[in-house]
């Protein structure tokens, strides 16, 4: 579980971190920065919102996870400025499967594209300039609706999605040397559920979920 503490005090993170969680999800660059600085050093803070590129260098340093990866554009400068410092930084793949227009994230045929391409027996120049990622799975948002169907088909969906591409991944990375591996070969995180929709996306599958109201209560 991620506790996403976007917008509310550092009090409100203390207590939760006192109550023993160390994984806390914030949506803004600045606001990251400051409570990184302020809180203590074991917490795993995760980016979940929207991430500009002339902002990736100033969380390379130090974040956990980066769930919200939407373009191959983004993917190569975290992969850049990690390379600067000498880390490898863990990213998930955002998947637009929402109906509303204004989510953004891959659409399928884009992330079947991008796993073409970083497919280790195909060594274009695009696989071999990113040995500081690894997309160690995806990350979605369902339709904000009271159709739970809905909500539970496009999780089902995405768990699919999920096998598919990393399964079929691995298959055909272990039959190559995987040293440098863009894409983990471990068993691969599927983020999704928040406070309204997290018990349909775990019966589907998910590993991850990112809470935020139901633990801090609502943002204003
Ligand atoms: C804000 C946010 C959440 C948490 O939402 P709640 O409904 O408060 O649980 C989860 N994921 C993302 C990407 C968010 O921006």
């Amino acid at each position: 579980m991620v506790c996403v503490s976007k917008f509310k005090p550092e009090a409100d993170i203390m207590e939760a971190y006192n109550a023993g969680e160390r994984n806390f999800g914030e949506s803004r660059v600045q606001e990251l920065l400051d409570k990184q600085h302020d809180l203590p050093d074991d917490i795993h803070w995760h980016f979940i919102g929207h991430l500009q590129t002339n902002k990736v260098k100033q969380i390379v340093p130090f974040v956990s996870l980066i769930h919200s990866v939407d373009s191959e554009h983004l993917l190569q400068k975290i992969n850049d400025e990690a390379e600067k410092i000498g880390r490898r930084v863990d990213v998930l793949l955002e998947v637009h499967v929402a109906k509303e227009q204004t989510k953004t994230g891959f659409t399928e045929d884009e992330l079947r594209d991008l796993f073409d391409k970083l497919t280790v027996y195909n060594s274009t120049p695009f696989f071999s300039a990113l040995n500081n990622i690894r997309i160690c799975g995806l990350m979605c948002m369902a339709t904000n609706t009271d159709d739970q169907a809905l909500i539970r088909q496009e999780f089902a969906h995405v768990r699919q999605l999920t096998d598919e591409l990393f399964l079929n991944y691995r298959e055909k990375a272990n039959r190559h040397n995987t040293q440098q591996s863009p894409i983990t070969l471990d068993e691969p995180i599927l983020s999704m559920g928040m406070s309204e929709d997290y018990l349909i996306a775990i019966e589907e599958g998910s590993t991850m979920v990112r809470i935020g109201s139901d633990i801090f209560g609502e943002r204003s």
